[in-house]
């Protein structure tokens, strides 16, 4: 019954309607013994023959009752509305969080696990924080009321009711170690599943080529019986979890019967103290039966309790303490200075001693084999990861020295991985400015060379994209998001093998093209294919970790070494595909 601390916090969002939804549940339940009591005086009443209070008595019943059908419905209301209050600040905070984390942590962690918990889990916590919880309190403070009231009525049932009562909430206490390894199993094997399931369905192009669709459904199949033999396996539990607070419920209401039965046998109590303590027996066992529904309801929550705390307490893999705005309007200089990265548990580090200088306003390509650290230099630029020797500098100053946001938000970045969401194309491109004029718009998307692709389209600028851009080929997803990166007034551009979908010599086209619209801005291309980085200013190669050279085309090429080398692979490899 101890509340876990994750689920305390997240009700400390909603704390004065959850407060509320308890008093009002507490006032239903007061309804409830009104009625009894008032049952019992209206049947005494009829047993002594008396048959004068019994129309007012009936009438008090019949407003009792309306009264308590208002009161549920307000209780339902504001119980809502706190657990909507919840669940939007936690879904908030959480995204926060995972925004703070960045691409860094769903490398670690599985997009569907992570999906899981924001949906499901936190649907969960909604429903424990704001039904659960409110009978919670009412369940610890309204039977012992009723017990005092049956003490001074009739004190032989307290013989009867008090270890009822005792069996009925502690009872089930004995299995919670056992549930709550049940309900975590369960909890893992759902985000399993979920995380599975994601993955197939965004890797299906790549599970059809490798024909392994049939595999993976098989093991789908496999994971979706675990799940049911771990839901079984929790359901078991509190089933018997749910049966002995059955057993000590009937029990304790039938003992309670005897005993009222008795006393009215020896004539200890008036007729109204028997009727009192038959009705307000089973009145006492009412807020636990409820607690026994509502518990099951917000399981969920309490499984997904630790889910959300691994979340909410991840470690950023940098720390944001800086405070220094990299906003401006000119183009900043960019350079490296001797760093090195190593991977956590790498035997070798990814980056060794790179320096290298980003010219203001220029455009520098980095260049190199796969593995050469090109992925790692650009995630350290964006602070995805710290260097643990050297620094990296904008402007003269360390990026370290930075705000986070600010920082990330000076660069922008267009990527092999272009993620376009289910909104208008125009939806997609204002992301990078909201206020962006419609002209603005179409300026961006001039220079990215998709403007007249987009106007072509039914709807143009409002047309809807499919879910990751579904509807667009991969070359016109790349060239929108370099358009959405353009209209952003980052002063720092990336191209990450932006053109990869493209045919090498529409990349060169586009790149050139690119590099004339992108004017005020430092550029950094980061390219397998060679056609597409001649014309950059400056190309810095990389091989294993280290700066292999630098300089422009022709020099690379005259003086031969690893660059010379990528221009021979580039040219065989065009040729085996002519061939
Ligand atoms: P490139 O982008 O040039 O292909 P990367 O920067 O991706 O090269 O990789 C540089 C080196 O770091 C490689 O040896 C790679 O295996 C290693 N590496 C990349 N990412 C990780 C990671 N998350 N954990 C451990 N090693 C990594």
């Amino acid at each position: 019954m101890i509340v876990h601390p994750e689920l305390r916090r997240a009700a400390r969002h909603a704390r004065r309607p959850l407060l509320a939804a308890t008093l009002l549940q507490g006032a239903v339940t007061l309804t409830h013994l009104a009625q009894a009591v008032l049952l019992a005086l209206a049947l005494a009443g009829l047993a002594r023959g008396g048959t004068g209070q019994l129309p007012w008595l009936l009438a008090a019943v019949l407003a009792v009752v309306a009264a308590r059908a208002a009161l549920a419905l307000w209780q339902r209301r504001t119980a809502t509305r706190a657990g909507a209050r919840v669940r939007v600040a936690l879904r908030d905070e959480l995204l926060a969080r995972l925004g703070r984390l960045g691409p860094a942590y769903l490398t670690t962690a599985r997009a569907g696990a992570v999906r899981t918990t924001l949906v499901d889990g936190v649907e969960g916590v909604d429903a424990y924080v704001s039904r659960y919880l409110p009978q919670l309190l009412v369940t610890l403070s309204v039977p012992p009321l009723v017990l005092a009231v049956l003490a001074v009525v009739e004190p032989r049932a307290l013989v009867g009711l008090v270890p009822a009562l005792l069996l009925a909430l502690l009872g089930p206490r004995a299995w919670d170690r056992l549930l709550a390894a049940r309900g975590k199993e369960h909890w893992d094997t759902y985000e399993g599943l979920g995380a599975d399931y994601l993955e197939a369905l965004q890797g299906m192009p790549a599970l059809r080529a490798a024909g392994a669709v049939g595999r993976t459904r098989a093991r789908l199949e496999e994971r979706s019986a675990a799940l049911h033999r771990a839901t079984v396996a929790k359901l078991r539990v509190s089933l018997a979890d749910t049966g002995i607070t059955d057993l000590a419920i009937q029990g304790g209401t039938a003992a309670a019967a005897l005993l009222a039965c008795w006393s009215a046998i020896t004539g200890s109590t008036t007729a109204a103290g028997t009727y009192l303590v038959l009705l307000l027996a089973s009145e006492c066992f009412r807020p636990i039966r409820d607690h026994a529904r509502e518990w099951h309801a917000g399981y969920l929550g309490v499984s997904a309790a630790d889910g959300l705390e691994a979340l909410r307490t991840s470690v950023p893999a940098v720390p944001d303490t800086a405070t220094a705005s990299a906003h401006r309007h000119t183009p900043p200089e960019l350079v490296f200075h001797h760093v090195r990265f190593t991977y956590d548990g790498a035997p070798a580090p990814a980056l060794d001693g790179v320096s290298f200088t980003a010219r203001a306003g220029r455009t520098t390509a980095i260049v190199g084999p796969s593995g050469a650290g090109k992925s790692t230099l650009l995630a350290l630029l964006l602070r995805h990861h710290d260097p643990q020797k050297g620094r990296i500098t904008l402007d003269g100053r360390p990026t370290t020295e930075y705000a986070l946001d600010s920082l990330r938000q000076g660069i922008a970045v267009v990527s092999q991985e272009t993620y376009l969401f289910h909104a208008s194309i125009a939806d997609n491109l204002r992301l990078a400015r909201p206020d962006a004029t419609d002209d603005e718009l179409t300026r961006a998307a001039r220079a990215a060379g998709i403007h007249d692709e987009i106007t072509a389209l039914p709807d143009g600028y409002a047309t809807l994209l499919g879910e990751r851009g579904a509807t667009l080929s991969g070359g016109q997803r790349q060239r929108l998001a370099l358009a959405r990166a353009l209209l952003s007034d980052a002063p720092v551009l990336v191209l990450d093998e932006a053109t990869s979908s493209v045919d090498e010599r529409r990349e060169a086209d586009i790149v050139r093209e690119l590099l004339k619209a992108v004017g005020g801005r430092t550029v950094l291309v980061v390219a397998h294919r060679l056609a597409a980085v001649r014309s950059a200013d400056r190309i810095v190669v990389l091989d294993a970790g280290r700066v292999d050279a630098v300089g422009d085309h022709t020099g690379l090429v005259e003086a031969g070494g690893v660059y010379t080398r990528l221009v021979e692979a580039g040219r065989a490899h065009r040729g085996e595909l002519a061939a």
